[in-house]
C-alpha cells in the first residue's frame, strides 16, 4: 500500500523537528566530556590574554571531534571549522578568560589559582563570569554537530575569543584578519550564563541586549604636604571624595528619568601614609548606558564635574581623564531573535524560554555584530532553581557574575546550554544564505 502524500507529511515534519531538537540521549552522550572540561577549566582559570592552556585544551578537543582548528588568532584566540557541504556559515562564539577574583564558593572544585596580572601583581584567578561553562557547552554542542552531520549542512565556525573581560579580544581577532582568513559568518550566536534565571531556562532580548561600556581613568592633581599642615597643601583625596559624590548626581539629576545610566567608581588610589597629603589621586570608573545620546551626555558631564571640582579646590592642574576601554552594546537582530525564540520553545518547552529586557552588563561581542554579522546573543539560566525561588520569596539577590560566590548550577545549566546551542545551530544551518539575508537585513541597523 502506498501512503498518500498528505499522510506522509506529518511524519516528515516530525522527523525534521526531532532532528532539529537534540534528544536527551544525544546530550547525555557528550555530557561527561563537556563536564570534565568544565571542571578542568574551572580549576585552572587564566587571565585575559593569558588563556594559553585554556585555548590549547579547547583546540585539542575540537580537533579530536573533527574540526579544522587555527590557534593564536588575535593572541590566544581559536577558530574551529567544520565544513559540511554547501549552505550558510554560522558562527558560535565563547569567551576564554577568567577574572582576578578570589573564589569563596567553598566548592570542592574551587579555584586556588594565583597569577601575575599585567602590572606584575600577584592576583587570585577565578572563572567568576562563567566562561568555563560557555566553553564546556560549546564543546558539547560541537561534538553533537560533528556526529550528526546528516541533520544540517553548510559551515559551522566555532570561535574561542580571548580577553572578553577587558573588552579587547574581539577587536584583536578582527585586527588579526578574522574576517579575511576565515569564512564570513551569515549569522552569529553566543550565550551568557547568569543568576537572573534558574538553570533550565533561557532568556531572549530582541534588539539592544546589553549596555555601552566606557572605562575611564581620572587623575586628580593636588599639592602634597604634611598631614598636620593642610593649609600648605591642596588635598587631592578631598577633591576625589567630592568628585565621587558629585558624579552620582549625573544619573540621579541630569539623565532623564527612565533612561539607563550607571556611573560606578570602582577604585580610588591615593596616598601612602596617614600623615602625608599626596600629590594626586586616581579614580577608576565604569560607565554604562543603553542609548548613544545618553552615553555622550554622561561622558561630557563626568568631564565637566571632574574639572569643576578640581577648579573649586584650587588644584594646580586640570585633572586628566583617560578613556582607556570601551565597547558598544550588543544588538540582537529582532527577526532572528523572533525566529530562534520559536526554535528554542520547540526544543525546551514554552515555559523555559523567557523574554528579558536589556542587561546593564557589557560585552565586546558587539565588535562582531558591527562587522555585519547579524546575531543572536541569549541568556542561559545558571541559578539553582530552589535557591532562585527562595531568593525571590525573600526578596534577596543571588551572587551575580564577577562575585567571589558566583557558582552556577552546573549540570542543568550545561545540559540546557548544549541543547539550546544545537537547536539554534541546526535551525540556522538549515537556512540558505539568501534566506538568512532576507530574514535579517531589514532590521540590521540600530
Ligand atoms: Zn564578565
Ligand atoms: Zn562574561
Amino acid at each position: 500500500m502506498t501512503p498518500c502524500k498528505l499522510c506522509v507529511l506529518p511524519f516528515l515534519l516530525l522527523a525534521f523537528a526531532v532532528a532539529q531538537t537534540p534528544s536527551t540521549k544525544e546530550v547525555a552522550s557528550v555530557y561527561p566530556e563537556a563536564h570534565s572540561l568544565y571542571l578542568d577549566l574551572h580549576q585552572n582559570p587564566e587571565l585575559s590574554m593569558h588563556e594559553t592552556q585554556t585555548a590549547a585544551k579547547l583546540a585539542a578537543q575540537l580537533r579530536i571531534a573533527g574540526y579544522e582548528v587555527t590557534e593564536h588568532v588575535g593572541g590566544t584566540g581559536i577558530v574551529a571549522i567544520l565544513r559540511n557541504g554547501s549552505g550558510s556559515t554560522i558562527m558560535l562564539r565563547t569567551e576564554l578568560d577568567a577574572l582576578p577574583v578570589e573564589e569563596k564558593t567553598g566548592l570542592p572544585y574551587a579555584s586556588k589559582v594565583h597569577a601575575k596580572d599585567d602590572s606584575g601583581h600577584d592576583v587570585p584567578v577565578m572563572h567568576a563570569c562563567g566562561h568555563d561553562l560557555h566553553m564546556a557547552s560549546l564543546l558539547g554542542a560541537a561534538e553533537i554537530m560533528a556526529r550528526t552531520k546528516n541533520s544540517w549542512h553548510g559551515t559551522l565556525m566555532l570561535v574561542g575569543q580571548p580577553a572578553e573581560e577587558t573588552i579587547s579580544g574581539a577587536k584583536k581577532m578582527i585586527e588579526d584578519g578574522f574576517l579575511q582568513r576565515f569564512p564570513k559568518a551569515d549569522a552569529g550566536v553566543a550565550l551568557h550564563v547568569g543568576n537572573l534565571l534558574p538553570a533550565g531556562k533561557v532568556g531572549i532580548t530582541p534588539g539592544i541586549y546589553d549596555a555601552n561600556a566606557d572605562s575611564l581613568r581620572i587623575t586628580i592633581y593636588g599639592k602634597g604636604g604634611h598631614g598636620s599642615a593642610p593649609h600648605t597643601a591642596i588635598d587631592p583625596i578631598v577633591i576625589a571624595a567630592r568628585t565621587i559624590l558629585s558624579l552620582q548626581t549625573i544619573p540621579s539629576r541630569e539623565v532623564k528619568p527612565g533612561e539607563m545610566a550607571v556611573v560606578t567608581v570602582g577604585y580610588i588610589h591615593a596616598g601612602t601614609k596617614n600623615n602625608i597629603i599626596p600629590d594626586e589621586a586616581e579614580l577608576g570608573l565604569t560607565v554604562r548606558t543603553y542609548d548613544a545620546g545618553v552615553q555622550k551626555q554622561v561622558l561630557a558631564a563626568i568631564a565637566r564635574i571632574t574639572k569643576a571640582e578640581a577648579q573649586a579646590a584650587g588644584a594646580p592642574r586640570e585633572p586628566s581623564i583617560e578613556h582607556y576601554e570601551g565597547t558598544d552594546s550588543v544588538f540582537n537582530n529582532p527577526a532572528l531573535a523572533e525566529r530562534l525564540k520559536a526554535t528554542l520553545e520547540k526544543a525546551m518547552g514554552r515555559d523555559n524560554v523567557v523574554i528579558q529586557g536589556p542587561h546593564t552588563a557589557s560585552e565586546d561581542y558587539s565588535v562582531f555584530v558591527e562587522q555585519g554579522i547579524p546575531s543572536f546573543y541569549f541568556s542561559l539560566g545558571g541559578a539553582d532553581p530552589e535557591k532562585f525561588a527562595e531568593a525571590k520569596t525573600t526578596g534577596t539577590m543571588l551572587p551575580s557574575n564577577h562575585s567571589s560566590l558566583f557558582a552556577p548550577d552546573v549540570e542543568p545549566a550545561l545540559r540546557t546550554g548544549i541543547t539550546a546551542e544545537v537547536a539554534v545551530l541546526r535551525d540556522l544551518l538549515n537556512m540558505s544564505p539568501e534566506e538568512l539575508r532576507r530574514l535579517t537585513s531589514p532590521a540590521q541597523s540600530k
